[in-house]
């Protein structure tokens, strides 16, 4: 998929100060974002990647491209046309997603290297005949050591996406925060707390 064929991105240049403030905004979120990792699989976010994440709502649990693909069930590079093509025509998105390409030295700016040719082998997203075969994996196991994203219960709900409803799953944490904040996520989050032995944890996912 080739986004936007014959047309040239474009920044924007705010005119009102709420529209100055709109871009600095996502200007802040941006560089909040960048370099972080993807809570799916620990890829870095670039500058592209965080305003993709943005973009599809995921910067409290950023996820890369692959990730957000794979939970729309669609292969990687029809996501990026798609979600270039919706930002292409937003003057913030736009304009935070050519600030990128420029930070990066991207030399083309609709299909920045960093995106398209650093994971052009990219998993194709599940179908959902797939999903149904492989989910919900009977117990899952997690070890997140001492850390997760920055915040283990940030981590966690970005990890229980990937569970089917009833799924078990054997949490090993270290951190010495977990022993608190697993039973309160599982009490918000409505999941069943099945057993307490730091640092194992074992948790049904709600149904
Ligand atoms: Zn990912
Ligand atoms: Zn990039």
């Amino acid at each position: 998929m080739v986004p936007w064929p014959g047309t040239t991105l474009q920044s924007w240049t705010p005119i009102t100060p709420a529209e100055q403030a709109e871009l600095d905004a996502l200007f802040a979120e941006v560089d909040r974002l960048e370099g972080t990792s993807c809570c799916g699989c620990g890829r870095e976010l670039c500058g592209h990647a965080s305003v993709i994440a943005i973009q599809m709502g995921a910067k409290d649990a950023p996820r890369c491209v692959v990730c957000l693909a794979q939970a729309l069930e669609l292969p990687t590079e029809d996501f990026l046309g798609r979600a270039v093509d919706f930002l292409a025509r937003r003057d913030c998105y736009r304009t935070a997603w050519l600030r990128a390409g420029v930070r990066e030295g991207q030399a083309d700016p609709m299909r920045p290297a960093c995106l398209w040719q650093a994971w052009p082998t990219a998993p194709a997203a599940h179908t959902a005949s797939d999903r149904t075969a492989s989910t919900p994996p009977a117990v899952v196991h997690w070890d997140l050591g001492d850390e997760g994203c920055g915040d283990l219960a940030l981590a966690l709900r970005c990890r229980m996406a990937d569970v089917g409803p009833g799924g078990l799953v054997v949490i090993h944490a270290t951190d010495p925060g977990a022993v608190q904040d697993i039973p309160a996520w599982c009490r918000l989050a409505g999941h069943a707390l099945l057993e307490l032995t730091p640092p194992t944890y074992r948790v049904r996912k709600k149904s």
